[in-house]
């Protein structure tokens, strides 16, 4: 049929923005704070004056001042997308700052010590599994479900929750296997090599989460802070059987996408400098390309960039069309981040 609203790319995103607390050691070092929230207004303001400049408000969909808990963010900000992915929509929420910001703190945060009550400073990914299961269990529906949880490395893919020793030669085994991204003829994506995790309860999911971000640390120790340059993608696939009011039965398969991006720091912001920090390798392109895909979905344009970077094809069938969004954006307050947390600020307002 094509063409009108219909399947669309509208743009559903919904950009927040977290601000997190100054750490014990910057007030200990009476760091100062530079970054003013209002929640209320959803304003942040960029105290500028500090350096007798003016200062710079930006308003977002939400704002999340310091004091924020993480059980907050979630209800406020992820959970209507939940509810969305169990009616059949694929959902993405993305972690979105500079490094040390609080992107994995807000994703993952405290992980589970053993299967009861999340701690509550657990974040987005266990949050959004333990409401699912509430939600399916409370509708006693008929469901199945399988996860998936990868890391992208200059455009590398690797899986975070392959079987440990699956390769015959013992030399191969401290590897973890990459995968490749192929195209399935239909816009979307099909990804070789990559474990679908069959899950049937959330302490399954919850422990699949633990392993591949315990990984995740592992591989930064190894490789020198390479979560810094690494997106984390988490996705959880759920076929729900529903039954219409006209009493059919119809299935609604959705997916959700959790995503733990590279820091913000790793896009140079202009001209001469981007050329130089490319040909130092430096630039990456999925966060670039992430940037430039989104902007063309909020201007409706005709050409969406998606096949120009692994994280935009891998995702292209949960941007856009019946797709919602959600990027939180993390800044620190701290006084010596003011310049990296404008180039946040400026790209995250960008998006909306
Ligand atoms: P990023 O993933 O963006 O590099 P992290 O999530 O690792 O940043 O956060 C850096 C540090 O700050 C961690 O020690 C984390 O526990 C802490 N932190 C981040 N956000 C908060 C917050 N909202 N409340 C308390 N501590 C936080
Ligand atoms: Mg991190």
């Amino acid at each position: 049929v094509g063409g009108g609203n219909e399947g669309g790319r509208e743009a559903n995103v919904q950009v927040v923005l977290r601000c997190r607390p100054l750490s014990k050691e910057e007030q200990k070092a009476n760091i100062q704070s530079a970054v003013s929230c209002n929640d209320t207004k959803r304003e942040v303001t960029v105290l500028n004056s500090l350096f007798k400049q003016a200062d710079k408000t930006f308003t977002f969909d939400k704002v999340f001042g310091p004091k924020s808990q993480q059980r907050v963010i979630y209800d406020q900000a992820v959970a209507p997308i939940v509810d969305d992915v169990l009616d059949g929509y694929n959902c993405t929420v993305f972690a979105f700052g500079q490094t040390g910001t609080g992107k994995t703190y807000t994703m993952e945060g405290e992980m589970m010590q053993q299967v009861g009550e999340l701690p509550a400073a657990a974040g987005v990914m266990p949050r959004a599994v333990r409401h699912i299961f509430d939600i399916l269990e409370a509708r006693k529906a008929d469901y199945s479900m399988k996860v998936t949880f990868l890391e992208l490395y200059n455009e590398e893919l690797t899986d975070l929750l392959a079987s440990e020793d699956q390769s015959r030669f013992p030399e191969d085994r401290q590897k973890r296997p990459t995968i490749s991204l192929m195209e399935d003829g239909k816009g979307g994506a099909v990804i070789r090599g990559l474990e679908e995790i069959v899950v049937y309860s959330r302490g399954e999911i919850y422990s699949l989460l633990e392993q591949g971000s315990a990984r995740r640390r592992t591989a930064d120790t190894a490789l020198n802070k390479q979560s810094s340059r690494s997106h984390s993608v988490f996705s959880i696939y759920i076929n729900v059987k529903v039954t219409t009011t006209g009493n059919q039965e119809v299935m609604k398969c959705g997916r959700l996408n959790l995503v733990d991006l590279a820091g913000s720091e790793s896009i140079a912001r202009s001209g001469a400098k981007e050329v130089r920090a490319r040909e130092a390798g430096e630039l990456n392109k999925s966060l670039l390309t992430l940037g430039r895909v989104i902007t063309a979905l909020v201007e409706h344009s005709i050409h969406v960039p998606y096949r120009d970077s692994k994280l935009t094809r891998l995702l292209r069938e949960s941007l856009g069309g019946k797709a919602k969004t959600c990027i939180i954006a993390t800044v620190t307050p701290s006084i010596h981040c003011l310049e990296e947390t404008l180039v946040t600020l400026d790209y995250a307002y960008r998006a909306k």
